[in-house]
């Protein structure tokens, strides 16, 4: 029996055939915006087929037509970033919060009720709190750790259960590393499910993803990407992406052609080279944490480390989270200094190899502070509630040599001492 490859061995080939490029080993710029039909019947049919006005047939390739609707470069990516979720169809955008506005846009309209996890990804909160209600979308909250009768006693309680639409989470959250139970989601979304009425689940997975944590195997319908980080990973481009079954990802894409924020092929380029070394990269910044927070375990200027690796038995509830849906325990820690804004901001100011700036899951290590940069809009009581506070910084660990990046951090350490 022929052994599947692997995802990481088909980074540098699928999809992509060398003979439509001149033999070209990589897939061409294809920097383009409109395509040349062999004739008139040929340009009728792609249109027939990209608009939905009668299914692809079995032996049918989607030809390309115009670069809103589709390119090489966005739909080798596409092929590519399936393999890593196993799922049926991807989308890509030229922003994380393209893709997530859109998939919101899709699945919601005026009087439904969508459910949310918090904290969410500040973009998405602001999206969701201060734009979708604009439009009478209705909006209900739980928070890590309350328990599924809760969860659904939060939903009865605005009187809109049967407007339920829409479950968005984001696990492991931003920036306290704490788990939220997708298949656990997935039963509220049932719960509150008709003969007549699906309740979809979409799950933020920028911070685990696309090798750490697979939501679909775990019942979401679908999954988001922030491409920004780990699957750019070099701090140079801005793009998203949303994963799923077929039908759903058509619904996405179908919207996207008419806002028109699909990816540019020079997104879709870097990123399908960024895609290359994902495995390697990753590999890497998951080894360099587990050693950066050991050391910060141990520092007595340091009085608690959110990473999760450190989440243990004696925390059943996420433990067993941890051990259904995380495969690795990423390579984002954050952490308390003793102190407060003072003490922390020292410390940022004291680093040297490490980089004072927002985004995550790059090759170089990055460190910020959630409560006055990333989380500055979250409502005040709220962030106390999350133990997002003054004393708080957010490390995510690069590729750099371990032992540099704790130097680096046990330098800075020094530095709040004096
Ligand atoms: C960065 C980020 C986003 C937004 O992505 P952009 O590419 O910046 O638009 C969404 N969710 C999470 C968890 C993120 O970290």
């Amino acid at each position: 029996m022929k052994r599947k490859l692997k995802p990481e061995s088909l980074m540098m080939s699928y999809g992509y055939k060398p003979e439509l490029s001149e033999g070209a080993v990589k897939s061409p710029i294809f920097q383009t915006s409109t395509f040349v039909f062999k004739s008139a019947e040929e340009g009728k049919a792609f249109f027939e087929v990209a608009y939905g006005h009668r299914p692809k047939r079995h032996d049918e390739e989607i030809g390309l037509i115009y670069s809103r609707i589709n390119n090489p470069d966005l739909e080798i990516l596409e092929n590519r970033l399936t393999l890593w979720d196993e799922a049926e169809a991807c989308a890509v955008f030229e922003s994380g919060m393209s893709a997530i506005s859109t998939v919101l846009l899709e699945f919601l309209k005026p009087g439904d009720l969508l459910l949310i996890s918090s904290p969410l990804y500040g973009g998405t909160d602001y999206f969701i709190k201060k734009i979708l209600t604009k439009f009478g979308i209705e909006v209900a909250e739980f928070k890590v750790g309350q328990s599924m009768e809760e969860i659904i006693s939060i939903v009865e309680s605005t009187g809109k259960a049967e407007k339920l639409a829409l479950i968005y989470i984001e696990t492991p959250a931003n920036p306290t590393n704490d788990l939220i139970d997708i298949e656990g989601s997935k039963k509220i979304a049932l719960h509150f499910s008709t003969p007549q009425k699906r309740i979809y689940l979409a799950v933020d997975n920028t911070y685990m993803g696309p090798l750490w944590q697979h939501p679909l195997k775990h019942g979401a319908d679908l999954v988001l990407y922030s491409a920004t980080k780990y699957i750019g990973g070099h701090s140079d481009v801005i793009a998203g992406a949303c994963l799923g079954a077929a039908n759903l990802i058509q619904r996405v894409k179908t919207l996207r052609t008419f806002l028109g924020n699909m990816a540019g092929p020079w997104t879709g380029w870097l990123l399908l080279r960024s895609l290359e070394t994902l495995k390697a990269r990753m590999d890497i910044q998951a080894h360099n944490a587990a050693l950066v927070a050991q050391f910060l375990n141990k520092h007595p200027l340091i009085e608690k480390v959110y990473y999760i690796g450190n989440i243990t038995e004696d925390n059943a509830a996420q433990y067993a989270i941890k051990k259904k849906q995380c495969l690795t325990n990423g390579a984002m820690i954050s952490f308390d200094v003793k102190g407060g804004e003072k003490e922390a901001f020292q410390f940022l100011n004291a680093l040297r190899l490490i980089k004072l700036a927002v985004s995550l899951g790059s090759t170089e290590s990055l460190a910020e502070h959630p409560a006055t940069m990333t989380h500055v809009d979250v409502d005040y009581k709220l962030k106390q509630e999350l133990s997002i506070t003054e004393k708080m910084i957010r490390l995510s660990v690069g590729v750099e040599n371990s032992d540099d990046i704790i130097d680096d951090i046990q330098q800075a350490l020094e530095t709040i001492k004096k």
